[in-house]
């Protein structure tokens, strides 16, 4: 089989969360979360297209609504943007409900910022394993990584399509279970009333990152109302 590095415009996500040490498919995860609800909150008065997709689907989860009011009501102060795109999107629910009967079945449409999200995931996926398969560099760095997350680790998992692909997500996942497993008992056993005084090392935020192995990366810290920065 012969595999192809990737374009590196569509590599920039996956690149950064190599470099930050976190789950890199976590990084698109975020960018692609971000690009959307933005787009939505810049752009919905222009793209009715996008408005129908949230009036299909009785607005967004509460994830994609909590990005959604954090940038209006917290980061920009005021409630006047996201009313207008409520009554926009209930515009469409009030019509939808006219139509439906007490014989239909009531089938929102799935989350247009989840479903925006898990077709990016999709496609690194691949970008992540083609770039792993074709550059040693990356490859090198993805081998001394924390590793992804599980959920991604599934994806990935089930999106490999070589035999070696799966052999070094193992190892990589492998690893980095195994040394997180040593620092959480590292934690553990300082502290035991015997060991207590010995001075904390880096283990004492393994609880933090065996979280972020099993759930995913938390976005990063700054306002969601921040627009992303960059490729
Ligand atoms: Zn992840
Ligand atoms: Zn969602």
């Amino acid at each position: 089989m012969v595999r192809q590095a990737p374009p590196s415009v569509v590599t920039s996500w996956l690149r950064q969360g190599l470099r930050n040490r976190m789950c890199p498919l976590c990084r698109v995860a975020h960018k692609a979360d971000r690009e959307y609800i933005w787009h939505f909150y810049d752009e919905a008065s222009n793209d009715m297209g996008v408005v129908d997709e949230v009036r299909r689907a009785y607005g967004f989860c509460a994830e994609h609504m909590e990005m959604l009011r954090r940038i209006d009501v917290e980061d920009m102060k005021t409630t006047l943007s996201i009313s207008v795109l409520l009554a926009d999107t209930f515009a469409g629910i009030v019509e939808q409900l006219q139509s439906l009967g007490p014989g239909s079945r009531f089938a929102p449409a799935r989350c247009p910022a989840c479903a925006n999200r898990e077709d990016h995931l999709r496609r690194n996926a691949d970008y992540l394993l083609d770039l792993l398969a074709t550059s040693p560099g990356y490859r090198e760095e993805f081998e001394a990584s924390p590793g992804l997350c599980f959920p991604h680790f599934e994806l990935a998992w089930e999106q490999a399509r070589t035999r070696s692909d799966r052999e070094l997500l193992l190892a990589v996942q492998r690893d980095a279970s195994r040394s997180l497993l040593g620092e959480l008992r590292e934690h553990v056993r300082k502290h035991d009333d015997k060991y207590r005084h010995e001075p904390k090392g880096p283990e004492r935020d393994s609880w933090q990152r065996a979280i972020f192995l099993t759930t995913g990366w938390p976005p990063p810290k700054q306002s969601a109302a921040e627009p992303e920065e960059g490729p």
